[in-house]
């Protein structure tokens, strides 16, 4: 839905009996308008809208890859006594942990430590290889609130990030890409339990999403659907069976989440 006098979408996905299909929010009206087929090859509406209650919202990309960074927001690694590294650090996270908005996050057996980390998440919506950071805006579809979960306990002792970051449940992905969004400058939280655990400010981050999409795609191809979740703030900590997790990124929306037994 193109609000008055902007030019910004709300593309979520979404299920509704039993079928999945794409859609454009208008939280005003509380409705969800369908459409065709994904959006990156263009925005076309199929005419069915539905009320917004009666559909069930989920992660609103089916990434090929979520490409995750490493210490990055000066104030967390001000927090940490860490400096941040001379090139943005990259690992991947699995893209069979995405969870849906108010999806289950499933504490692992394996840990007694899991953490929170809220994270601006940003949307490919076409595909870039080698896309400098000056034309990085045109292969960005838009951006959402990822929770990228994490077995801290796991992540000390194993040399890699693919246990820790990987399990089922992990990433959480939502409400919906907020299309045409400045990054440089959003409030980001996290809460738990309403409680605020983490409160910063996507310019304390020490390098621009548009340079992490030059720097990411110079490695790897970057498909339609793909996600870059852009690392996380200060305030990191742990979760227990039972609490809920919301991370709220300014001018996007909020993204909120349950912690449950295995
Ligand atoms: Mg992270």
């Amino acid at each position: 839905m193109r609000c008055l006098g902007c030019d910004v979408l709300k593309i979520a996905r979404f299920e509704f009996r039993g079928n999945v299909a794409y859609g454009l929010v208008d939280p005003g009206r509380g409705e969800i308008r369908e459409l065709a087929g994904p959006p990156f090859e263009g925005i076309r509406e199929t005419g069915s809208v539905r009320p917004l209650a009666d559909v069930r919202l989920l992660a609103p990309a089916v990434p090929s890859k979520i490409v995750a960074i490493g210490l990055i927001y000066k104030d967390h690694a001000r927090e940490m006594r860490m400096v941040i590294p001379e090139e943005p650090q990259i690992f991947l996270k699995a893209p069979s942990a995405l969870n849906d908005p108010g999806g289950d996050v499933v504490y692992p057996r394996a840990s007694r430590r899991v953490d929170h980390e809220a994270e601006l998440a940003v949307v490919i919506g076409r595909k870039a290889k080698d896309v400098a950071a000056r034309d990085a805006r045109s292969v960005i579809l838009g951006y959402t609130c990822m929770n990228d979960v994490t077995a801290r306990d796991l992540q000390a002792k194993d040399v890699q990030y693919a246990r820790s970051k990987g399990f089922d449940t992990f990433a959480p992905l939502g409400p919906w890409i907020e299309t045409d969004l400045d990054p440089s400058a959003l409030r980001i939280r996290c809460l738990v339990n309403g409680q605020v655990r983490q409160d910063s400010n996507t310019r304390e981050m020490s390098a621009s999403v548009f340079s992490l999409v030059e720097h990411i795609s110079r490695v790897m191809t970057l498909h339609p659907g793909d996600v870059i979740a852009t690392g996380t703030p200060p305030g990191v900590g742990p979760v227990t069976v039972g609490d809920v997790m919301t991370v709220e990124i300014e001018g996007i929306g909020s993204l909120t989440n349950r912690v449950v037994a295995p």
